[in-house]
């Protein structure tokens, strides 16, 4: 039987690399190290009967199977007739098939987005503004002493980045691993994360913005005059403060709870302004907490490839890059895209409502691993191999290293990898003749 180590777990923004899997029969049928999400997301690859296997093109109202080369000739069609097509999704695949899809959108003058503009676009934003201090989950492991995540909760959404990365591990200035590190929770609730904190910390809902500029002023050798800041007392800010600033090294993880809630990409702004006060004081880091195994990933290709991070505009013959205006939300609800084409994503689930509503109107490609909402109302499907299972690639851990994803079955018959789906689409966009050189490797 099979037996694979050191794989990838192609699923949250961790990307544990210590996964082991053993296949039988091209059934996955054991799985080592893999919390629980990543588990079954390895075992989901068993079930064809959740999958997408045809092709399929809508006739006459309904979705037909078809064979894939009609299926990339009338995508290609809609692409092609299309003025400004809206190319979206992306994080959840892998950064080969990215690059393809970049090269298309500029092919097509088309607008290029991912789910960073949903998550954390405000992040990426403060750091045009302010910077970012950051460092690597390994440097994390081996000398943090101070773990703060603010609105975040790793227990759920990334539930081994504290037993390898933060709290649990032992490193190499943290031999006595979590004896040797203090963790903190600042949240709106007492989430699963708090209840395991040496302390939790509670901001009231939209206030965090003001709970950072009031630690800021006490590290920065202010006096708070009010007796509360965000519903934490005054006593408790100067202590949180001055173990911030007493610590050897520090690091600051950050979520959505921060990025999408009041005050958005100014509390990041704020935040990364503190991280840099900080450091007059000790050294101290920060890392946002990125969800989708490769959303990182797309905002690294993008940059090498356009110069941008993402919500890129290719429609006036050059890179223009502007959120809030190039941003695939923006481009949905003014009616901008007269066409759509969505990988590796579920828009139709997690957009707001005047989004779908446009993106029901107008001809839409969507490529998947399985029927979403989202290949429910699309004109065009095609199925595609799960990277990192049955395809492999690269992609970026949420600390801008790039892993190599690992094959360790074969796809369902005829289903082919994101990349391969993309070279055909682009050659077909192209009028040029595929080139299979993926296929034959
Ligand atoms: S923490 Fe994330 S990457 Fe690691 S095994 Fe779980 S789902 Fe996979």
């Amino acid at each position: 039987m099979p037996r694979y180590t050191d794989v990838i777990c192609s699923f949250c923004g961790t990307l544990c690399d210590d996964i082991e899997v053993s296949v039988e029969d091209n059934r996955i049928v054991d799985v080592k190290h893999a919390c629980r999400i990543g588990t079954a997301k390895f075992l989901s690859s068993n079930d064809l009967e959740h999958r997408l296997l045809k092709p399929m093109v809508r006739k006459n109202g309904k979705l037909v199977e078809v064979s894939l080369e009609e299926a990339i000739e009338r995508a290609a069609e809609i692409l092609k007739n299309a003025v400004k097509p809206l190319l979206y999704g992306w994080s959840s695949t892998c950064c080969e098939a990215q690059s393809v899809g970049i090269e298309l959108a500029e092919e097509l003058g088309g607008v290029i987005d991912a789910t960073v503009t949903v998550c954390h676009g405000p992040s990426v934003l403060a750091v045009h503004d302010a910077g970012y201090p950051g460092c690597t989950l390994g440097e994390v492991k081996n000398r943090a002493d101070l773990i703060i995540y603010w609105g975040s909760n790793p227990m759920h959404g990334h539930p081994r980045h504290l037993s390898r990365y933060s709290i649990f591990p032992r490193g190499y200035f943290r031999e006595r691993g979590q004896s040797d590190r203090e963790l903190i929770v600042i949240d709106v609730r007492k989430t699963d994360t708090a209840k395991i904190a040496n302390k939790f910390v509670r901001v009231n809902y939209g206030e965090d913005y003001e709970l950072i500029s009031a630690l800021r002023k006490v590290v920065n050798g202010g006096e708070l005059r009010e007796e509360s800041v965000a519903g934490v007392p005054k006593e408790e800010i100067i202590a949180l403060a001055e173990k911030m600033m007493n610590c050897q090294f520090g690091v600051l993880f950050f979520g959505m709870g921060l990025t999408q809630s009041y005050g958005r990409h100014r509390n990041i702004d704020n935040a990364i302004c503190l991280v840099r006060d900080l450091n007059v004081h000790t050294k101290f880091v920060m890392q946002p907490m990125r969800g989708h195994y490769n959303v990182v990933g797309f905002s690294e290709v993008l940059g090498w490839q356009a110069g941008f991070p993402y919500a890129v505009d290719f429609g006036r013959g050059f890179a223009w890059y502007n959120p809030g205006e190039t941003t695939a939300n923006d481009v949905l609800q003014r009616g901008e895209c007269d066409a759509a084409l969505v990988i590796a994503s579920d828009p139709v689930s997690h957009f707001p409502r005047k989004s779908v509503e446009h993106l029901a109107k107008i001809p839409l490609v969507a490529i998947d691993i399985h029927p979403t909402p989202t290949t429910q109302i699309a004109d065009v499907v095609i199925p595609s191999a799960i990277a990192g299972i049955e395809a492999e690639g690269t992609a970026y851990r949420m600390d801008s290293v790039p892993l190599r994803l690992r094959k360790v079955k074969e796809p369902p018959e005829g289903v082919l990898s994101d990349e391969e789906i993309m070279r055909r689409l682009l050659a077909k966009v192209r009028g040029e003749a595929p080139k299979l050189e993926v296929e034959a490797r």
